[in-house]
């Protein structure tokens, strides 16, 4: 290993000779398996053990469950055609609850090698991480897995295969297909013909998967083997005395080897006859599998020879079947290096990928002219961190002896963070300084913002468990960093110029919607609970923590999975302490529903003349429709920019094509339609933004897109009042959502003395009031978060995952059987409240045979009245005896009332 480590500290200097890539899949589709394998091939680990070692899963709780919880990285090399390469290989999760790892790795990789088992097909995390590939602008390579079930569990013929194969492929295209046609769409600046024209001009060989553009590799991880079409074409070209290239060409598809002229003819089809990605590819391999599989020895002998191998399997042997498989196909079809050869042709190297993905990485897309990533230019350093990695300070001073010589800050039994980054631009030296940038940092107004000098002290080359020192690390590489412990929060810019602007953060898929509070069983113990807190919220992007104003800490977090991961991560490593966790709160927000019975505004404004005259406001309430919620929610981050400058931040430069899609959005509907962007005082709650406050009434506030300059003197008061009513709303104290507040009047008695202080309070209390009022005045509703819900079943446990879902107030929405596979995949939507423990019970009810995934899916009004109870005879008759009728939006709100 050290002569490896060796080569990759000198070999890093070459930066178009690395690769970073990423390997990504649904739960147990073979990741781990296959990131065994391309470890072997380093002689990290022996390929006997690839599969059952899983490496890169080094936590007990990773070991134990079998499933990958955190992103990792190795740095392998390889060598083809007398070239050497550095591969840094990250690892990710596929279980949704841990997505934020995901996007960490997405974040510094530049290809991915997507992994799908051929048996189950594409799977609802598989639509999510080519959505995540796509996003971060990867180039993918698709490696269909476990191809050996096909032979072994499922007893396909070869063409019965191929035929598994193509649709599966199918399947992989079309959700890519509407992954690029939506983002194509979402493109607001292109008008609708040049919208068409850019799917029907685009190039299909840069979106789609190919086989014969050799971005796709078939293969089983478990017994070592894999292929692209290219292995095969120069395997047999010589052989059949046909072009290499022109077979590769003919191995997917249509064609057949026409044996009288030596070519490759298409229409096999038609003719009935065996295509050539049969006839030579899956015959071979069938017929390996099945002598080996019959302990035929002899036949094995014989394929050995014929395809030139140099293994010779045991005469008599009671040699297991497994052994001489991997054996047998790990010397033909090598895995890792059909894997390897893909990266190195497919996978763009970092000296080549700066402008593909500048766009991607800088957040502020006009500043970004500003930076020059130059490999050239050693000085100018660029760098980004994507996560913090915990390690003991006892195990990263066995592997950093130097250490001990230079820090005693820590105890040996204390979590520690490593910065897990990639550099973007020049050489990151040990014992040097560089610029913190912080998110907010503006290059176009430098001191504005100051930037933060922090120390390098350690570089290391991360292998898995390991971290190597090395002096210095070169741009392109992956690499960890030791001093910035105290410096950086989940992600974070390094530059040693002042010119780079902040990279933009993850990408995170979902919001934390499941709380618990937490305390420490013993009193004492609550500054160590703080201190754990602290290094978890630095750790875990997906991570929210809160202290209520009772004092209580509140951890927010994706699902049940990644609670029980904080949960022991605080009580073994961060805080060490034992903790009382409280029940899951699940959030929930608080909105209005359009009356049934047709009332005029003056029935549903509300008036509130504060201290005699002094202050009169009109205010109604009005739902938002829903493309304008959709919207606002999927743009909350660029609407919080503009919100900003509607509170005074000057300097702030507002996207204005977002500003028109909304504009564009506020057309369709009749309350939407009486106002206009200029017209927006304020966006609301805080950190959600789906309420706005508009401006109907003859003050005129201070707004950003006009030219004027006004003084906007009661306006913070105004935006105050509104933001401290949508923060907590009247039903439970729950954030508002999707509501309109429309401000008809405002008139303050000019003859006050404007030196008051306090006008400002009269002003706030009477707002926050009106708007209360106006929200009680129309149907009010819970709004509660959904999961999206996906389950692979066969068809003996379906009608138990049924009565599941059905009994916890789910909506099943697609149950389709997999072709070829004889399971069936249901997708549904289940509220987040009613979901807890559902993984457990529909384990214990199938006996194993059913897993969900829960992934967040939407916020969804619950259709009953928070206040309705029956009472007429007739309603009292429908639901029978009272004790019966469980009104469910009354239970939710009655429990988050009482525990508030
Ligand atoms: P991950 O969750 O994607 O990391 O999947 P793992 O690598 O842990 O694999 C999940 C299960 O599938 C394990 O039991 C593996 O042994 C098995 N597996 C992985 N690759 C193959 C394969 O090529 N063929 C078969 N039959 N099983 C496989």
């Amino acid at each position: 290993m050290s002569q490896i480590i060796q080569k990759i500290k000198e070999l890093q200097k070459k930066t178009s000779n690395i690769r970073n890539v990423c390997i990504l899949a649904h739960v147990d589709h073979g990741k781990t398996t296959l990131a065994d394998y391309l470890i072997a091939s380093n002689g990290i680990i022996s390929s006997r053990n690839a599969g059952p070692m899983r490496y890169l899963d080094n936590r007990p709780d990773e070991q134990e469950r079998k499933i990958t919880m955190k992103a990792s990285n190795i740095s392998l090399y390889f060598e083809s055609s007398g070239e050497e390469y550095i591969i840094n290989l990250i690892d990710s999760p596929g279980h949704v609850d841990f997505s934020s790892e995901t996007s960490a790795a997405v974040k510094l990789a530049d290809g991915a090698i997507i992994v799908v088992d051929v048996v189950e097909g594409v799977c609802a995390q598989t639509r999510t991480i080519l959505q995540q590939a796509y996003n971060e602008k990867l180039k993918p390579i698709l490696f269909l897995n476990k191809i050996d079930r096909l032979i072994q569990e499922r007893n396909m013929s070869t063409t019965e295969a191929e035929e598994h194969l193509r649709r599966v492929l199918e399947q992989v295209n079309a959700v890519i297909g509407n992954i690029f046609a939506s983002d194509v769409f979402l493109q607001e600046d292109m008008s609708k013909d040049n919208q068409e024209s850019a799917l029907e001009t685009a190039d299909d060989s840069m979106i789609y998967f190919n086989p014969t553009s050799g971005n796709v590799v078939f293969g089983s991880a478990q017994d070592g083997w894999g292929f692209s079409l290219n292995a095969f074409s120069s395997m047999f070209a010589e052989k059949l005395n046909v072009q290499a290239d022109v077979l590769n060409d003919a191995m997917w598809g249509d064609f057949y080897y026409n044996a009288k002229h030596k070519r490759c003819d298409s229409g096999a089809y038609s003719k009935g006859k065996p295509t050539i990605f049969v006839q030579i590819i899956l015959e071979n391999i069938w017929k390996l599998y099945n002598n080996i599989i019959q302990d035929d020895f002899d036949k094995i002998g014989i394929y050995c020879e014929k395809l030139k191998l140099k293994y010779r399997p045991p005469k008599k042997t009671v040699a297991n079947r497994k052994t001489i498989l991997k054996n047998v196909f790990t010397e033909w079809l090598p895995l890792e290096k059909s894997i390897f050869d893909r990266i190195i042709k497919h996978v763009t190297s970092p000296a080549d990928m700066y402008q593909s993905k500048l766009s991607k990485l800088i957040t502020k897309d006009k500043f970004a002219a500003n930076v020059e990533f130059s490999e050239d230019d050693s000085s100018k350093v660029i760098a980004f961190i994507a996560k913090m990695v915990p390690i003991s300070y006892r195990e990263l001073m066995a592997c950093d002896r130097a250490l001990r010589d230079i820090e005693d800050e820590y105890e040996p039994d204390e979590q520690v963070l490593i910065a897990f980054c990639r550099i973007y631009c020049g050489v990151l030296r040990e014992n040097s300084t560089v610029h913190l940038v912080k998110r907010d940092y503006n290059p176009k107004l430098k001191n504005k913002e100051e930037l933060e000098p922090v120390d390098i002290k350690r570089v290391y080359l991360m292998m898995a468990r390991n971290f190597e020192p090395m002096h210095e690390a070169h741009s392109g590489m992956i690499v960890g960093i030791w001093g910035l412990q105290k410096f950086v929060t989940k992600t974070a810019t390094l530059s040693s110029s002042k010119s780079c602007p902040p990279f933009s953060g993850l990408d995170i898929l979902a919001p934390p919607v499941l709380r618990v509070a937490v305390e420490p069983t013993n009193i004492d113990d609550m500054p160590k609970l703080i201190k754990g807190l602290k290094l978890l919220n630095q750790v875990d992007s997906c991570v929210q923590i809160m202290i209520q104003e009772t004092g209580e800490h509140v951890l927010c977090v994706l699902g049940e999975v990644h609670l029980e991961k904080c949960i022991r991560d605080l009580t073994e490593d961060y805080a060490k302490i034992q903790l009382n966790v409280s029940k899951p709160i699940v959030q929930f927000r608080e909105t209005i529903m359009e009356s049934l019975q047709k009332s005029s505004d003056d029935d549903k404004s509300v008036t509130i003349n504060a201290r005699n005259n002094t202050c009169l406001i009109k205010i109604i309430a009005s739902p938002l429709p829903q493309n304008v919620v959709k919207f606002m929610e999927s743009n909350k981050e660029q609407l919080k920019i503009f919100a900003s400058t509607m509170e005074g931040s000057s300097g702030i430069e507002v996207n204005k094509e977002l500003l028109n899609a909304f504009s564009n959005e506020l057309k369709n509907s009749d309350v939407t339609q009486q106002f206009e962007l200029t017209d927006i005082w304020s966006i609301g709650p805080k950190k959600l933004s789906t309420c706005l406050l508009i401006n109907k009434s003859k003050y005129i506030h201070h707004n950003l897109l006009s030219s004027e300059t006004i003084d906007g003197l009661y306006d913070r008061a105004i935006i105050n009042g509104f933001q401290s009513a949508v923060q907590a709303g009247p039903l439970c104290l729950e954030p508002m959502h999707g509501i309109c507040f429309i401000m008809q009047e405002f008139i303050i008695d000019e003859s006050i003395d404007k030196r008051d202080s306090s006008i400002s309070g009269i002003i706030i209390t009477s707002v926050k009031e009106a708007c209360r009022i106006a929200f009680q005045k129309q149907p009010q509703r819970l709004v509660g978060p959904m999961y999206s819900l996906s389950i692979i079943a066969n068809a003996d446990v379906l009608g138990k995952c049924y009565a599941e879902i059905a009994k916890r107030n789910g909506r099943i929405l697609v149950s389709d059987m997999i072709e070829g596979s004889g399971m069936w995949m249901l997708e549904a939507v289940i509220p987040v409240i009613e979901s807890f423990d559902l993984a457990n019970e529909l384990r214990v009810k199938t006996s194993g045979l059913a897993m969900p995934q829960l992934s967040f899916s939407n916020w969804e009004t619950i259709e009953q009245d928070p206040f309705w109870i029956p009472t007429t005879e007739e309603e009292l008759e429908q639901f029978g005896d009272k004790a019966d009728f469980e009104n469910k939006a009354k239970s939710y709100m009655d429990s988050i009332r009482e525990r508030k």
